[in-house]
């Protein structure tokens, strides 16, 4: 029989139980026993689910209360000095919570451990901070009570450990990181021994690194390390996971590594470099190969990969196992509560549970011997509902394909360059010197809230939302003339979420009720899922930023989600390239981008936070994928004449890299997150000589702290350091959703007081 097994499953529970209960723990509605209840709950079911499936293994260590890089720093007891734990002592899920989400110790802050997107995906994980006095040993045994409460039930667990070298990439220090290489080998050979110790016969070892293009004393950590690990253990196996993509250069790295088992992502290999591992694959060596989609959550195409897997296993024999490609944890977990997905499009879903199915299905059908009605059952619904998806005519509209054909290099240009712009701009908007603005959105406040559930519940009908709607956009309105800012928006009462809000009023989005993922620690998201060819029906925003453009005697923004940023934050299709996917939803933007500019509208912004994050892991695709992003951003805004001034905005990331191509999108008008860096963002834009106009936020909108005058003036004297005054706008960092009313005023009024005071101040100078 062929192995199965997946690499990790979603921990936050069917119902999000996980997520509940960490909330009422932390506001001590639970005690600390019941929130382990919980979760012993949780972890068991999973492994319970994982056998009835079939699998030959159930995952022990992939759970975990925050993040599964968190439970190795506190396995290891790695904990920055700051959170003042005694040298030896064992670290507690308090001690976990509180570098998560830092605390107070004698009423001073301490602030929490830096949080970083994991890989390409949209998990944040808690960064790692090594310092010097650091004596690594094991001061948790969470993962090893776990194993135990697995065997109790009889079952055979697979232990997941992320990797040490892993784990160091993605860990910050002040010295270089390898240094720490000797010890951090030292206490994973003690773990693997005493893993080894409770007759574990598999650990699964996760290195996503091995993915990326490795500097090469990096990869000779590798086989310092992964020689040491063998040698201290006996009976236990390595099995090493890589995942999110190719081997590349690392190939025969890997493959020559002293371990069991190598898992691939198939679904991310390139045939050659398959075909490479294929050819030269050590026969002392087992090939899990990663061939269920953990990324996506659409049906496999059970046919198809039969014929992949067949192929590998008549090269690779008996030493093939079958997995997902990656840990499951980065979809939903079922479909069984779905039921307001159109039939038709749910019969082509495949959440969590089911890819489960799919990998026991496929090592039946790998080993003809075990097949049995419910087998060729199942192979025909799953033909079927992929045949279903190719013919169905909700999936294809014929003028979006051909309005694709028809793009050319026209689309991605506006009349003049910036400095023409300019001029034009500057007579028709009238705009003073430091203009001040905002990013978007003003506080969701109850009401809005409120509004929104009594719509959905249809206890309001639509024309008594939409009246709420616009008494808030007043409100908004009032509030801005209050504090006098340039620049006006309408405040986004009208959107839940600024990917959602646009998916619901396109064509080819589906929505879930349950398709939760975690996100960070108990935060969750529900990303929307394209299924087809995107169209707009009709103008979305127009109607809205018109109502606060008639009531205002400022210019008001028109605001809109970009292209990137929709399909980075959404599942995507698998049956077309993501750039095409990309550019159909900038077509649909660029007419309302139009539309806006027709009804009187100056100044567009298209927010772009999402840009960096769709980069790929591997560097040398970093182009190819910045100059569709970019030409995406492009066919949206420049569809405008001079007169109308294009902004975007982008947050919470890393520019120095991808400055060229930033400045390449020609927005007229760029904000972006620098009050949390202390303007350090900024550097990259003198660095190139950026020409267009920026606005670097000088409130942090994270933090329930109002920013004093005179520490915003501060902030814009450093930025004009490395921006020239005629160029600076003055903003908060992103947008005001999360922040309170009352914080909103007292910072605002600040905000455009030291505009006030700089433009006195210049005028004397
Ligand atoms: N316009 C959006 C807002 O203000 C931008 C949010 C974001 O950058 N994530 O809410
Ligand atoms: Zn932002």
């Amino acid at each position: 029989m062929i192995k199965t097994h997946i690499l990790g499953y979603p921990r936050i529970g069917n119902n999000r139980e996980l997520k509940k209960a960490l909330e009422a723990f932390w506001k001590k509605d639970i005690n600390l026993k019941t929130l382990e209840k919980i979760g012993k709950k949780i972890r068991e079911k999973n492994w319970i689910t994982q056998y009835k499936t079939g699998l030959s293994y159930v995952n022990v260590g992939d759970f975990s209360y925050y993040d599964q890089v968190l439970n190795i720093t506190a396995m290891i007891g790695a904990i920055p000095k700051r959170f003042n734990i005694r040298e030896n002592s064992m670290i507690n899920i308090t001690t976990l919570f509180k570098m998560a989400r830092g605390c107070t110790s004698k009423g001073k802050p301490i602030s929490a451990c830096e949080m970083t997107k994991y890989f390409d995906t949209n998990y944040h994980y808690i960064v790692p901070e090594l310092e010097i006095h650091n004596k690594f040993f094991i001061s948790n045994h969470t993962i090893f009570n776990e194993v135990k409460d697995c065997q109790k039930l009889g079952l055979n667990p697979k232990v997941v450990l992320m990797g040490p070298i892993t784990y160091l990439w993605l860990a910050k220090s002040y010295i270089n990181k390898l240094n720490f290489l000797p010890s951090l080998i030292n206490i994973y050979s003690k773990i693997l021994k005493k893993l080894e110790k409770q007759n574990v016969e598999w650990v699964q070892i996760d290195e996503p690194v091995l993915v990326v293009e490795l500097p090469k004393l990096w990869k000779d950590s590798f086989e310092i390390a992964y020689k040491k690990l063998s040698k201290t253990i006996k009976k236990l196996k390595i099995m090493i996971a890589t995942y999110f993509g190719g081997l590349g250069k690392n190939i025969d790295l890997v493959l020559s590594l002293p371990i069991h088992n190598i898992h691939i992502d198939i679904i991310r290999t390139p045939k050659n470099d398959l075909e490479l591992i294929l050819n030269k694959f050590p026969t002392d060596k087992l090939l899990s190969i990663g061939i269920i989609n953990g990324r996506n959550i659409w049906k496999s195409n059970l046919k198809d990969i039969l014929n992949k897997a067949t192929k590998i296993n008549n090269i690779i024999k008996t030493r093939m196992w079958i997995s997902s490609s990656c840990s499951l944890m980065h979809i939903p977990i079922s479909l069984s509560k779905e039921k307001k997905i159109n039939r038709t499009i749910l019969n082509w879903l495949s959440f969590a549970r089911q890819k489960l199915d799919e990998i026991v299905i496929l090592s039946k059908l790998l080993t003809s011997y075990s097949v049995g009605e419910n087998e060729i059952k199942y192979i025909q619904d799953n033909t079927k509902a992929i045949e279903s998806r190719k013919l169905c005519n909700i999936v294809s509209s014929h003028s979006v394909k051909e309005r694709i054909k028809q793009l050319t290099n026209n689309y991605l240009q506006r009349n003049h360059s910036y400095y023409t712009r300019k001029k034009i701009q500057q007579k028709q908007i009238k705009l003073p010197l430091f203009p001040t603005t905002t990013i978007g959105s003003f506080p969701q406040t109850n009401t809005i809230r409120l509004a929104r559930r009594t719509l959905k519940l249809g206890k309001i009908n639509i024309e008594a939302y939409e009246q709420i709607m616009r008494y808030q956009i007043l409100f908004i309105t009032a509030k801005q003339n209050f504090y006098d800012l340039d620049m006006f928006v309408h405040g986004e009462p009208e959107r839940n979420d600024m990917v959602e809000y646009f998916g619901e009023n396109l064509n080819g989005f589906v929505f879930t009720t349950n398709g939760w993922v975690q996100s960070y620690g108990s935060r969750c998201v529900k990303p929307p899922i394209i299924y087809g060819d995107i169209k707009r029906n009709k103008p979305i925003t127009v109607r809205w930023i018109k109502y606060a453009q008639n009531n205002s005697f400022k210019p008001v923004k028109g605001m809109l989600t970009g292209p990137v940023t929709i399909l980075q934050w959404s599942f995507e299709r698998d049956d077309q390239p993501k750039e095409t996917t990309c550019k159909q939803i900038a077509l649909a933007l660029r007419d309302e981008v139009k539309d806006l500019e027709q009804s009187g509208i100056k100044a567009i912004q298209i927010d772009e936070p999402a840009l960096r994050e769709g980069l790929p892991l591997k560097k040398k695709d970093y182009k190819y994928y910045l100059n569709w992003a970019i030409s995406c951003f492009k066919i949206a805004s420049s569809i405008v004449s001079d007169e109308t001034q294009i902004h975007t905005h982008m947050c919470y990331s890393q520019f120095n890299d991808i400055i060229a191509y930033i400045s390449e999108m020609d927005a007229d008008v760029i904000t972006i997150e620098t009050a949390r860096s202390n303007m350090a963002l900024l550097k990259a834009f003198k660095a190139f000589e950026y020409k267009n106009e920026i606005g670097p936020g000088i409130y942090d909108i994270h933090t329930t702290n109002i920013p004093s005058v005179n520490y915003m003036i501060y902030l814009i004297k450093k930025a004009a350091k490395s921006i020239s005054i005629d160029r600076i706008w003055i903003n908060p960092d992103c947008g005001l959703k999360t922040r309170k009313w009352d914080e909103v005023d007292y910072s605002l009024k600040n905000m455009v007081k030291a505009a006030y005071k700089l433009r006195i101040y210049l005028n004397k100078n």
